[in-house]
């Protein structure tokens, strides 16, 4: 008996996998241009009729084909862009899947006109539903013109579920903008039904930016650049006055290629937290380079989605990076207000060496404005002085300040905690308890040491901790902790980032062997540790991107727990004027009062 199995016609599987790389005009356009790009184009011209129903044509000053390859760019699974599987994971070019050709042409009526540089004569192919119907050498322009005519002539559903004309034109609009942003130094135009839509001239991103918005918006972008080992940023993101009211313009790249992704979108939304009015969106021109064998291109037909592999530190970094863009030009308080909540990447951490803390006071600085209402408990603390710095208007500077208040139910003094600390080497410090008490100039300072020792680490770690390994060190004998099965899972699931913290550990079976700790760490810190890490994983109203500053806070809190951190007022001293090297001082990471002055009068009483 014969079987009932038999291969799909290829133009029919051409038409089938058509499905999924072209869903429409706009899918057409992105492909083929990429396509030039990737053969070395600097000038593309697009021309569009009727929003690519009835014409597509890209006519690009690229490498050009042979005239061999000119017919076999038409057939499935063709590409001069992947040799072996290897290749997949160091892609430096858009397109490798070799489908986009074979499919456009299983669905439209082509018409390619190719020639290669030292070629006298160049190649037409004229092809109908992957059926060709003309192959003939011809004089061209060195370069490639493709013209894609009646798509979806041979697709009636398709064509039948096309949207109005205005509304496909704007998908071709937003393929246009992807490409363009980072090929900005391509020469690009785009018409539509005769009209020049765009002229860009070469340019640099910032300029097309402005080519691809209006005039004035050269004044509202603020430029992000940050370079870790993970991943580099740069960009712009756009003032948060200027915010829309629609996501529209909020563009990702990774290596230049365009991508969506809802987690770190967030980031960069998060990082723009508080400053911008209720409904509306910041815009953003973020560009991201990480090494491709890092990332995972390949998740998605249309390649919009990418796979990271360090995901939550990228979300960290992007985060901090335009926060700090923003804070740098002024437009976030100098002072930043939600340091706890992010990292803070100083400028110096990646080149500069470890630079002895400087005390820097800044006399106008008063925490404990009296405008500000009194700190109701409960509520974290957000540092809100810095409201007045940033010029806000009241009503934002109303919402800003519910965030003032503190877990402690102490009262702070609303006179100022005057800083007179410029020389603190030559002070005496008295150790009571947890406090170290000094001579202040309105009194009496108790510093609260374990809270304040909790700071100076947390600072020192967190730039550390997002560009390399916390420094680590081997115990002599190794520390074993049982877990729960779920426990074990989410461990092994943070396990980047654990490793990064300077934890180094086996399991055998539910029993984890730790052989290294961070240096920072005290032995007999391990187990509190260890409970607070898998606390906070197994927490699952945890933001993702925000559990690296967690296991930093619990690091540090840990560190703060040993016994005998204080030992000397040389000791003392030091611990003090690191303190005042960090940029906040008077809360701890988790939002405790680190200091307080009891003035004269107070003893008095
Ligand atoms: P892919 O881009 O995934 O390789 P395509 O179907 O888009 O697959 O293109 C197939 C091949 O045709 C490409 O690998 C390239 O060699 C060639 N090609 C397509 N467009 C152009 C162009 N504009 N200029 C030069 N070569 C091109
Ligand atoms: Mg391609």
């Amino acid at each position: 008996m014969g079987g009932i199995i038999k291969l799909l016609p290829d133009h029919i599987a051409n038409q089938i996998a058509a499905g999924e790389v072209i869903q429409r005009p706009s899918s057409v356009v992105k492909e083929l241009v990429e396509n030039s790009i990737d053969a070395g184009a600097t000038k593309i011209d697009i021309i569009i009729k009727d929003a690519g129903r009835t014409l597509i044509q890209i006519i690009d000053n690229g490498n050009g084909m042979s005239m061999f390859d000119a017919e076999m760019c038409f057939e499935r699974h063709a590409t001069s862009k992947l040799k072996d599987a290897q290749d997949l994971f160091k892609l430096t070019t858009k397109g490798f899947r070799g489908e986009a050709l074979a499919s456009i042409a299983a669905i439209s009526q082509v018409t390619l006109r190719t020639c290669q540089k030292d070629d006298k004569l160049g190649t037409r192919i004229e092809i109908e539903g992957s059926d060709i119907r003309k192959n003939e050498p011809e004089v061209c322009p060195v370069g490639t013109s493709l013209e894609i005519k009646n798509l979806f002539f041979n697709v009636p559903a398709r064509r039948n579920f096309l949207k109005s004309d205005s509304v496909e034109f704007k998908h071709i609009l937003h393929e246009f903008e992807r490409i363009a942003l980072p090929h900005h130094e391509v020469q690009l135009s785009l018409h539509h039904n005769g009209e020049s839509i765009y002229q860009l001239n070469p340019s640099n991103l910032r300029k097309r930016i402005v080519d691809l918005n209006n005039r004035n918006y050269n004044d509202k972008l603020v430029p992000v650049d940050e370079t870790t080992e993970i991943v580099g940023i740069q960009g712009f993101v756009v003032k948060p006055e200027a915010a829309r009211k629609s996501r529209g313009e909020q563009f990702l790249f990774v290596n230049n290629r365009y991508f969506r992704d809802n987690y770190l979108n967030n980031a960069v939304q998060k990082a723009f937290d508080q400053l911008l009015q209720p409904g509306t969106f910041p815009s953003y021109y973020l560009f991201l380079t990480v090494d491709p064998g890092r990332i995972d291109v390949n998740v998605h037909p249309t390649k919009t989605e990418i796979k990271f592999e360090e995901e939550r530190l990228i979300y960290s970094i992007i985060r901090t990076a335009v926060k700090q863009a923003l804070g740098k030009f002024n437009i976030m308080p100098t002072i930043d207000f939600e340091q706890e909540h992010s990292f803070d990447l100083p400028y110096s951490h990646k080149k500069a060496e470890i630079r002895q803390p400087e005390i820097q006071i800044n006399k106008n600085y008063n925490p404990f404005d009296t405008n500000i209402p009194k700190p109701s408990s409960g509520v974290k603390f957000e540092k809100s002085n810095a409201i007045s710095n940033a010029g806000f208007n009241q009503e934002k500077a109303a919402s800003w300040e519910n965030f003032y208040s503190i877990e402690d139910e102490t009262e702070v003094d609303t006179e100022t905690i005057n800083l007179e600390f410029e020389s603190v080497e030559h002070k005496n410090f008295l150790v009571a308890g947890n406090f170290l008490l000094t001579n202040a100039k309105s009194g009496l300072m108790s510093i609260q040491y374990r809270r304040a020792y909790e700071r100076i680490v947390y600072d020192e770690l967190m730039g550390q901790f997002i560009t390399s390994p916390i420094a680590s060190q081997g115990m002599l004998f190794p520390y074993e902790w049982e877990m729960k099965k779920d426990e074990k899972t989410i461990w092994e699931s943070n396990a980047l980032l654990l490793k990064q913290l300077g934890l180094v550990w086996e399991f055998e079976k539910e029993n984890m062997t730790l052989s290294s700790i961070p240096s920072i760490l005290p032995e007999d810190g391990i187990p509190a540790f260890i409970q607070m890490l898998l606390e906070q994983m197994m927490m699952e109203q945890i933001d993702k991107g925000e559990i690296a500053h967690h296991f930093v806070l619990s690091l540090s809190k840990a560190a703060s727990m040993k016994k005998k951190l204080i030992l000397s007022n040389e000791n003392a001293s030091d611990l003090v004027q690191s303190l005042f090297g960090c940029k906040e001082h008077v809360y701890s990471p988790s939002g405790k009062l680190i200091l307080k002055t009891i003035t004269f009068e107070q003893l008095e009483n």
